[in-house]
């Protein structure tokens, strides 16, 4: 993530507003294809079919080496999760899907946590607390503000509904790379970080558990990060640009 934090040209940023739209299509067009019974190797297939459709490509797929086309995370997976023919999707499951496209010469990144079928009370609330933390981090995201101010939202509502907040992951700059500066922490105590300003494009991705903050990565894929203490995990992630005014949601997300 090295290089500095710039604001985007206008040219730029109508094709980052492009690839955001397409990104935020295929989220919600992947989110409605999670049910019970179907492997998560036979979601990422299918996530593969409707990214293509767009006439981009997956932003992950390659990335770092990652073998899948979206990142699975369900239940106690934080992050990064990856397709496979072993991990069947059953009732009750939480799954977070995570979504990057490029298309035109940009990217999009957001990512959702879907229930499946009818989830625990302690569920419910760890998906509406990110959720909520999303917005909140969103509507702090003022032109002429530090990324601290961000991150204090965002950590304020992780606390109000007392989930644990992650801290070895946070969002980042986007739009033509995929992480660009600058961080974009769930949490305070770091510093202040640069002002936002008109032209930035950052993603916010809460990351939450219903236990403690701490993760671990698996030892043989080098990618799926869990809960350490295998409590349940959310992730909610929209691409945002910082205008004049308020932050303009680039991954909206109609159902949210
Ligand atoms: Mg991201």
């Amino acid at each position: 993530m090295a290089g500095r934090t710039r604001p985007h040209n206008p040219e730029e940023i109508n094709r980052i507003r492009r690839a955001g739209i397409v990104t935020g299509q295929v989220r919600d067009a992947i989110a409605a294809e999670v049910r019970a019974g179907m492997t998560t190797s036979d979601l990422d297939q299918v996530a593969g079919e409707i990214i293509r459709a767009t006439g981009g490509k997956s932003a992950f797929l390659g990335y770092g080496g990652f073998p899948g086309n979206i990142c699975i995370s369900v239940n106690d997976t934080v992050i990064h999760g990856i397709g496979s023919p072993r991990t069947v999707i059953a009732e009750g499951d939480i799954v977070s899907i995570d979504v990057g496209v490029e298309i035109g010469g940009a990217l999009g990144d957001c990512a959702t946590t879907v229930p499946v079928g009818t989830v625990s009370r302690d569920a419910i609330r760890l998906l509406e607390g990110t959720k909520n933390a999303l917005y909140a981090g969103i509507s702090a995201a003022h032109p002429g503000v530090p990324v601290r101010n961000v991150s204090a939202a965002v950590e304020a509502v992780g606390r109000r509904y007392d989930l644990g907040i992650v801290r070895d992951y946070v969002g980042h700059g986007c739009g033509i790379e995929l992480h660009e500066p600058p961080e974009v922490p769930n949490y305070t105590g770091w510093g202040s970080g640069p002002l936002l300003m008109p032209g930035m494009v950052i993603c916010i991705e809460p990351m939450f558990t219903l236990g403690g903050h701490a993760v671990k990565v698996d030892r043989r894929d080098k990618w799926t990060v869990r809960t350490r203490d295998g409590s349940l995990s959310a992730h909610f992630e929209h691409m945002i640009l910082i205008t004049e005014k308020e932050a303009e949601i680039l991954t909206w997300q109609k159902t949210m």
